[in-house]
């Protein structure tokens, strides 16, 4: 048997290394990160793009408990939202805990033994505990385009950017409109020859009132760190408040789809091109995005927008679903993720023998964002409906670690008498939540705008957004509530379990 530890994290992007803390602050050491890559962070390691940067600011898309004063900008770059993760890996001391190159193949939880049993590229680890942080943007997405596989140029998507690849002087095509191909294109706009984005369904794009954060604030923000937790606080009240018009009063919408429309207008001359660039759906159903250089480099002589999605590619032809064609020497693609779909899924066997994934196959379905039933000591970060529409995830993230403390909080109470406990979500508890959430989903404007996105699953139910505020969520993950769960105990104690450090034997 491997090594056994009470809580096996699986990732290291914002969720598991803001996992790992809170274990860490909580006064737990027996745990171990996985990480499937060779260094931490996620999404913000793999999404190394030419323009990627977070479009909240930096003050509010980082942890409360480890504030940054030296953020460079309002909207700071991958690049520096990445160096924060690898400074908080240290100075929260969590190296120990991180095992990287170890790709979680398969975890089973073991009703008998009360545990969950990784299995990883590099050996087993038995958990009592499964904190999953694998995140929902983090296998990329290439739709199935006939001919793909016969294009002769070079092919990558955006959240794997090829940087060996020099798109200086070549014809590149851009596929998809979403937050990450908005920042590529006008990153890359200059140094190619030619760039044709093929766009399926326009976004709607506010200006970005980005600026670097200067030397005196930064320096008052060190001496007096309150500054930058008000900071915080307005960034995080000003989005409070914005709730409200996309669960509840889409309507009020309009206004803010003038000033977009301003903004299109402003810097695209051609009538037929601001047409193409027009949103028909309510703005809000898809992500808001912001950017000041995209319209900008569109205008710009060396960019053809085709209206329309890929269809099929021949040699080295690029055909869209009108029939529009061009040549291309590179493909960038920038088609999201495998979100609704995730992947991690596939790879977790539950108290019944069945995956996630078939549990899930009519929709993903949680308590609290948080367990799944039929999973018992089993825990997602960034789990169904915890996403949001226009706030801050780290919001989310630290809600969730507040549930997560508390579960382990009540599995150690009930485990005081030396016998062995698991908490497995009540069937009725998760379908109750699923419709409180699904009730109140119904108003909002990614469910009534009139577009597809990503936040809908394959049945065009919203699995992925909080219809609320993140107050909200915060309250309802304060407390694990013991009456939704089936507590679980084992007949006897458990015998010869290595320990985390390996050296001692632990009998629970
Ligand atoms: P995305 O939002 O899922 O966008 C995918 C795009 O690909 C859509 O425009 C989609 O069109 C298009 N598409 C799919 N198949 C196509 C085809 N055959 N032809 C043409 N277009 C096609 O993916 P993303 O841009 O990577 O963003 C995913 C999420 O990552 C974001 O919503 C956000 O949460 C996060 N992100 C955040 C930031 C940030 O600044 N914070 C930056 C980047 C990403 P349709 O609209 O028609 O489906």
């Amino acid at each position: 048997m491997g090594q056994h530890v009470r809580v096996a994290v699986v990732g290291s992007g914002f969720g598991g290394l803001g996992a790992a803390i809170r274990l860490r602050r909580e006064g737990m050491t027996d745990f171990v990160v996985l990480e499937r890559a060779g260094s931490v962070g996620g999404t913000w390691r793999d999404n190394s793009y030419p323009g990627c940067a977070c479009d909240v600011p930096s003050h509010l898309y980082s942890f409360s408990f480890a504030p940054n004063p030296d953020w460079p900008r309002v909207f700071s770059g991958q690049r520096h939202i990445r160096a924060y993760l690898e400074r908080i890996t240290d100075a929260f001391g969590l190296r120990p805990h991180l095992r990287t190159h170890h790709e979680v193949r398969l975890m089973r939880w073991d009703p008998d033994a009360l545990y969950w049993e990784l299995e990883t590229s590099r050996g087993t680890f038995t958990a009592d505990v499964v904190i999953s942080a694998a995140g929902p943007l983090s296998d990329p997405r290439i739709p199935d385009i006939p001919g793909l596989d016969g294009f002769p140029g070079k092919v990558f998507h955006s959240a794997r950017w090829d940087h060996d690849y020099e798109l200086r002087g070549k014809r590149v095509a851009v596929i998809g409109t979403g937050a990450s191909a908005i920042q590529i294109v006008p990153a890359i706009q200059p140094d190619v020859r030619r760039l044709t984005l093929f766009q399926r369904t326009p976004p709607w794009v506010m200006p970005r009132a980005d600026r670097a954060i200067s030397a005196a604030e930064r320096r008052l923000h060190r001496a007096l760190p309150f500054t930058a937790a008000v900071r915080r606080k307005l960034l995080w009240g000003i989005r409070e408040l914005q709730v409200q018009a996309f669960t509840k009063r889409p309507d009020e919408l309009g206004l803010v789809e003038s000033l977009a429309k301003a903004n299109i207008a402003r810097v695209i001359e051609d009538p037929a091109l601001r047409a193409a660039l027009t949103p028909s759906y309510r703005i809000g159903c898809k992500r808001i995005l912001l950017s000041s250089s995209y319209y900008p480099a569109l205008a710009q002589p060396n960019v053809d927008v085709v209206a329309s999605g890929l269809a099929e590619v021949r040699g080295s032809t690029l055909v869209a679903a009108d029939g529009t064609e061009c040549e291309a020497d590179a493909v960038v693609f920038g088609t999201g993720f495998h979100v609704t779909d995730m992947p991690i899924a596939e790879r977790v066997v539950g108290a019944e023998g069945i995956t996630l994934a078939e549990t899930w196959r009519n929709g993903m379905e949680s308590l609290r964002g948080a367990t799944a039933a039929g999973f018992p000591n089993w825990m997602t970060i960034i789990g169904p409906n915890t996403g949001l529409g226009n706030s801050s995830m780290i919001l989310m993230i630290e809600s969730q670690l507040n549930y997560m403390a508390d579960f382990l909080r009540q599995l150690d109470g009930l485990d005081a008498f030396g016998g062995r406990v698991a908490l497995a979500p009540r069937p009725a508890a998760v379908r109750t939540w699923n419709h409180r959430v699904q009730e109140r989903m119904k108003r909002t404007v990614w469910n009534t705008g009139g577009c597809t996105s990503w936040y809908l699953d394959a049945n065009g139910r919203n699995t992925t957004i909080w219809p609320g505020t993140t107050a909200e969520f915060r309250r309802a993950t304060r407390r694990v509530d013991l009456s939704e769960y089936e507590v679980i105990r084992a007949a006897g104690p458990r015998e010869g379990v290595r320990s985390a450090a390996g050296e001692r034997e632990t009998v629970r």
